[in-house]
């Protein structure tokens, strides 16, 4: 056993908590209401903001800012298999779910699904990170994993360092949804959520047959212009 550190102050934790401190993932949290479309902060507690109302906007939902420092240890369970900050930040995640459940502004999906790898990164890396938070949730919400459905049927190039529109084309025609899908709500797990491109690539699928999409993951960035 690994002595019991957090990741990012490498304080001793005394909790039965692994992975991170309570000071650390109290700073790295939200601790106001966010827009689920962009992230800005909000004074009052709606879904979205008065520009994300306009516009067709799939909620996101994240218990922390991907660049208050939480973001380079997300990104760290793919790079490294640096899996002890799931559990704590899972559970971030569920808490911040409860948080906006009993405000009445997100409706819980029937089924958990994960954004997909290809075969072939799957096979490279071993393990699929948001599968992992995705299982992880499944449990902790008694909601089922559905991981036999999407699929990633393109090896793209990783999306980092492509510029908005490569990054679109990148992932056109990446990922297939099975015929069959029988629910009408769902939640797509994913590490982190930055562009979002991903998530809406996929989403597109599940929206042309009318299935509402949230996305849920455990940081994300603001959208372009936001801060
Ligand atoms: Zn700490
Ligand atoms: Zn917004």
């Amino acid at each position: 056993m690994l002595p019991n550190r957090c990741l990012m102050c490498h304080q001793h934790i005394n909790s039965e908590q692994r992975g991170l401190c309570e000071v650390c993932l109290q700073a790295s949290s939200y601790q106001t209401e966010i827009c689920l479309g962009c992230g800005r902060e909000m004074a009052l507690p709606m879904a979205f903001c008065g520009q994300c109302m306009l516009k067709p906007t799939i909620q996101v939902i994240a218990p922390c800012r991907y660049r208050d420092g939480i973001g380079h240890w997300v990104g760290q369970i793919k790079y490294q298999a640096q899996f002890a900050v799931i559990d704590v930040l899972v559970e971030a995640l569920v808490q911040r779910l409860f948080h906006l459940e009993g405000l009445g502004l997100v409706e819980r999906p029937q089924v958990l699904i994960a954004v997909p790898l290809h075969r072939n990164r799957l096979r490279q890396r071993g393990f699929n990170q948001a599968w992992i938070i995705a299982k992880t949730l499944s449990k902790r919400l008694n909601i089922p994993l559905i991981d036999d459905m999407l699929f990633r049927v393109r090896d793209t190039q990783p999306q980092a360092g492509l510029s908005g529109k490569s990054r679109r084309k990148n992932l056109n025609s990446a990922f297939a949804l099975s015929d069959g899908f029988n629910w009408q709500r769902v939640a797509l797990i994913d590490d982190v959520v930055t562009t979002g491109t991903t998530v809406k690539e996929i989403a597109k699928l599940f929206q042309r047959q009318h299935i509402q999409v949230q996305v849920w993951c455990l940081a994300r960035a603001e959208a372009p212009g936001v801060s």
